[in-house]
């Protein structure tokens, strides 16, 4: 049991019968929800005038936060949504309650109750990132059922889903086409490395390479992607990236990888070579945020560096080639994680 922090707080001490100032504490607790014992903050009252034995309570309101966040703590767990980030994707849309479970065609409470006391479901979870992230999807959804809300609801809805797209601009619609492609790879399996395609962590590792590579151009940079994802995989047993790689004539190819070049916060300049041939130059991104590469990335991330950094691409093309994962593929096939894990050793 450990303690965080001491507030006081005056008032009418069940404990005790006096009017006096009682600790507020924190400490961690444990309780089993749907089979998982999870762990999170429990708040309750200390009376210092009371015996050792009875001397904590825990009002009905602290009782309801404390819940709260039990089930906050077995959401972040399994990866679901808080009830504070529901209700933020509702207000992004000015959305009540019952608004919002109408537009997905859900019961009137079926909100209120995710907000207040249940734990959502996987496909419930999915269908309100849906609306948090794809403003378009919901316009879909406003279309569908738009007999379920007034004609001024209607417009204010739009309106906030005009500006959600606005504001999301080239960027958001470039990571939609690439997450688009990889649609088809939504669960970790052998083909992504046992990862999701994870853009954020994509974005980082280019610029991160750029940042040691001079003369980054595209074709190296797929090999390199590749390559860090394989030694990630054969070091961790999972992939950094989540990109899905086919057998290409020159070697690994990530699947939209035209897209993968277009992303909005990638620093790629399209440049003319001696021979006139048109190649995508990769630099740095000013400002990029490299803290979602965690130190296991960022040690694969400087292997591969360190192996390739002289290499021009018709050597790291030529060196591919020798690897069991291309050998044993052909043209156009994906080149499985169970292969991959096969490259020599640096
Ligand atoms: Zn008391």
């Amino acid at each position: 049991m450990s303690m965080k922090k001491i507030k006081k707080i005056e008032m009418n001490c069940p404990i005790c019968n006096q009017t006096h100032e009682v600790e507020e504490r924190v400490r961690d607790a444990k309780v089993t929800i749907k089979d998982d014992v999870v762990t999170y903050k429990e708040k309750y009252y200390y009376c210092s005038n009371a015996d050792e034995d009875e001397n904590e309570f825990e009002p009905a309101m602290l009782v309801n936060v404390n819940l709260l966040n039990a089930r906050n703590a077995y959401r972040r767990m399994h990866g679901l949504l808080t009830s504070d980030e529901i209700v933020s994707i509702r207000d992004a849309y000015g959305l009540s309650q019952v608004d919002l479970a109408r537009l997905l065609g859900w019961g009137e409470a079926t909100i209120s109750r995710y907000e207040s006391k249940a734990i959502q479901d996987e496909a419930y979870d999915t269908m309100l990132r849906i609306v948090k992230d794809n403003p378009l999807q919901v316009l879909d959804f406003l279309n569908q059922r738009s007999e379920l809300f007034s004609e001024q609801k209607r417009d204010e809805i739009r309106t906030k889903i005009v500006e959600k797209v606005e504001s999301f601009g080239k960027e958001y619609l470039t990571r939609r086409t690439l997450e688009g492609e990889y649609a088809v790879y939504g669960i970790p399996s052998d083909s992504n490395g046992f990862t999701l395609l994870n853009i954020d962590k994509l974005e980082a590792a280019i610029s991160y390479i750029a940042e040691k590579v001079s003369n980054l151009f595209k074709v190296k940079l797929m090999k390199m992607l590749w390559y860090t994802d394989a030694l990630s995989y054969k070091t961790h047993g999972h992939a950094v990236t989540g990109l899905v790689y086919k057998h290409d004539e020159m070697g690994a190819l990530p699947v939209g990888h035209y897209s993968l070049m277009n992303l909005e916060r990638l620093e790629v300049k399209e440049e003319s070579s001696y021979n006139y041939d048109s190649m995508l130059h990769i630099y740095p991104t000013a400002n990029m945020n490299y803290s979602i590469l965690s130190n296991d990335d960022r040690d694969i991330l400087d292997q591969v560096i360190k192996q390739f950094t002289n290499f021009n691409a018709k050597e790291i093309v030529e060196y591919m080639h020798q690897e069991t994962a291309y050998t044993e593929t052909k043209q156009g096939e994906i080149i499985p994680f169970e292969l991959a894990k096969d490259i020599r050793a640096f």
